[in-house]
C-alpha cells in the first residue's frame, strides 16, 4: 500500500483481495486425487499451493489454501517405493541386454549405475508427494496416547 495518498480504488482492490482469500479459507474445497496434486507436488487440499520448498522438504504450510502440513509424515515410505521400483526395472533391463546382447560388464554397470541414480532422483520427490496426498486424503496421523 502506498500510506497516507491510497487511491480509493486501490483500497477497494485491497478489499477484494482480502475477501477472496477468506473465502478459499471457508469454501469446502472439492475433493482431488492424491495421483494428481501429489505427482505434481500441489497441495493436496486446493491444488494450487506447493507441498515442497527445495527438493524433498515439506513447506510449513499451504500458501495458498493454508493447510498445515506439519502433520506430514511419510517417513520410510519413499524410499522403499523408489528401491522396489527402481529395482524392478534396473535388474530387468540387466537381465533383457545380458540376453539380448551379452555386453562386456563396464557396461552393464554403466548402465545399472546411472539409470539406479537418475530413475531414484527422478521418482522419489513426486512418489513423496503422492504418500503425503494420501495422508491428507485419509486423515492418517500418528498414532497418539491421550
Ligand atoms: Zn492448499
Amino acid at each position: 500500500m502506498s500510506g497516507a495518498h491510497a487511491h480509493p480504488i486501490s483500497a477497494l482492490a485491497f478489499d477484494i483481495r482480502e475477501v477472496e482469500e477468506h473465502e478459499i479459507l471457508v469454501q469446502t474445497f472439492e475433493r482431488r486425487s492424491p495421483m494428481a496434486t501429489g505427482l505434481r507436488g500441489r497441495c493436496p487440499r486446493c491444488g494450487q499451493g506447493h507441498m515442497f520448498q527445495g527438493f524433498l522438504t515439506f513447506r510449513p504450510s499451504c500458501e495458498a489454501c493454508g493447510l498445515d502440513y506439519s502433520g506430514f509424515n511419510s517417513g520410510d515410505g519413499p524410499a522403499f517405493f523408489v528401491m522396489s521400483i527402481v529395482g524392478v526395472i534396473v535388474v530387468g533391463l540387466a537381465l533383457w541386454m545380458e540376453i539380448a546382447y551379452e555386453p562386456p560388464i563396464w557396461v552393464h554397470a554403466l548402465v545399472a549405475g546411472s539409470l539406479t541414480i537418475g530413475l531414484s532422483l527422478l521418482l522419489v520427490r513426486p512418489l513423496k508427494g503422492v504418500l503425503a496426498a494420501l495422508q491428507f486424503v485419509n486423515k492418517a496421523e500418528q498414532g497418539r496416547f491421550r
